[in-house]
């Protein structure tokens, strides 16, 4: 049995904003817009945005100071600053990072009795603020899944989802916007795209409807993420990129991400190397653990990247850091018991956790 559920109108190409202004001015008058500090005012974004805001009567409130890996304090800023306000929707627009805010802050504004914490039971809300999500990033697909990743007061990456009400309503994909992206945040926001392809493809929860996504991403990756890196300003390589990332996620929004995902957590909020890097640190043994069990799939990923270590180091991929003996344990003991490894294919013992984390340390 496998069901198919992802309801988020997509606008896709360039301009879409501005195409797309007829549905945006369907949720309301009065938008809170949750961006980070730079990059949407320098890559056209946000212009395009208040543009097609004032064409169409919307007020709008700017929340411009999302950091990367928002965290629970930055959640409670935000609602803390809006709570007074009146809005009809929140606009996430930027990385992985302003969508998953705005999908807290949507909840929260719409239940004011509710902490952050709450937002880990879906059976403490039945309604929120819809959700518009601008990528200009492509890699992590949240403007088309239900889940928002944020850091607790611990420093540990949890995600939340609801399965209906934190999907974005709207997304609006204009590959321009990543024109301007650094090499570093193209390599690994697409690695991000490239683990969601693969984690949801031999994930346990795939669904002939997310394999084709998942197929579908994995090539276009393959093909499309040495381009960027070699060409930036290719828009069709871009385009492609962005396309993918967003398949990916509608793959994650079916199957949920795997054990490569709940490795890479503590990699960035406690050694500050990016996500799409962190997780990518894994990749190879989540589609070798999976050989026994789906070995066509894995046959299809190996003959695509090439196999994945060898798709790794043409793309520049290189991931260290100083790991002692006591984050070891405590990482270990919790990837062993995240969530994610109900439906990773494979036997991931604590030690071949261990031996996983030990492989990146810097000895
Ligand atoms: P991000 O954390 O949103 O942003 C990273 C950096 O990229 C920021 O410094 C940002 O600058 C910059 N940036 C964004 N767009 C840019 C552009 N077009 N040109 C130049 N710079 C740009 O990065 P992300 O990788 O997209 O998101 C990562 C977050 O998403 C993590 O917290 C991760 O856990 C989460 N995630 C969520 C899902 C999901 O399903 N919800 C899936 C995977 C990952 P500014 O601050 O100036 O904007
Ligand atoms: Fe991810």
């Amino acid at each position: 049995m496998w069901q198919y559920f992802m309801p988020t109108r997509i606008y896709f190409g360039e301009r879409c904003i501005e195409q797309g202004k007829d549905a945006l001015k369907s949720l309301g008058k009065r938008a809170l817009v949750l961006t980070g500090k730079r990059s949407s005012k320098e890559n056209g974004s946000l212009d395009d945005l208040m543009k097609v805001f004032s064409e169409i009567g919307v007020e709008m409130e700017l929340f411009d100071d999302v950091e990367e890996n928002p965290t629970f304090n930055l959640v409670r800023t935000i609602v803390s600053e809006f709570a007074q306000k009146s809005f009809d929707f929140v606009v996430g627009l930027g990385g992985g990072s302003p969508m998953d805010t705005a999908k807290a802050v949507a909840v929260l504004l719409k239940n004011p009795s509710l902490k952050v914490e709450d937002l880990y039971d879906p059976s403490k809300y039945s309604e929120a603020l819809p959700i518009v999500a601008i990528p200009t990033t492509a890699g992590t697909g949240s403007e088309v899944t239900q889940y928002s990743v944020l850091t607790d007061d611990a420093g540990f990456k949890r995600g939340f989802s609801h399965p209906v009400l934190t999907f974005p309503k709207l997304a609006f994909l204009d590959a321009r916007y990543t024109l301007k992206l650094s090499e570093p945040l193209t390599r690994s926001t697409g690695l991000d795209a490239l683990c969601h392809a693969v984690e949801g493809f031999l994930s346990k929860r795939a669904t002939p409807i997310s394999d084709l996504y998942a197929k579908k991403s994995i090539e276009l990756i393959a093909e499309n993420l040495p381009i960027v890196l070699r060409e930036p300003e290719n828009l069709r390589a871009r385009e492609n990129m962005l396309l993918a990332s967003c398949l990916a996620g509608m793959v994650i929004s079916q199957t949920s991400t795997t054990v490569a995902h709940a490795l890479g957590y503590p990699l960035t909020t406690f050694k500050n190397i990016r996500h799409g890097e962190a997780t990518a640190a894994f990749l190879d043994v989540v589609v070798e653990q999976a050989s026994m069990e789906v070995p066509e799939k894995v046959e299809f990923v190996n003959s695509i990247l090439g196999g994945v270590p060898n798709f790794l180091k043409m793309v520049g991929f290189n991931v260290r850091a100083e790991i002692n003996e006591e984050e070891l344990e405590v990482w270990t003991k919790r990837a062993k018991n995240a969530p994610h490894l109900q439906w990773t294919r494979g036997n991931f013992t604590e030690e071949l956790i261990r031996y996983l984390y030990e492989r990146v340390k810097i000895h």
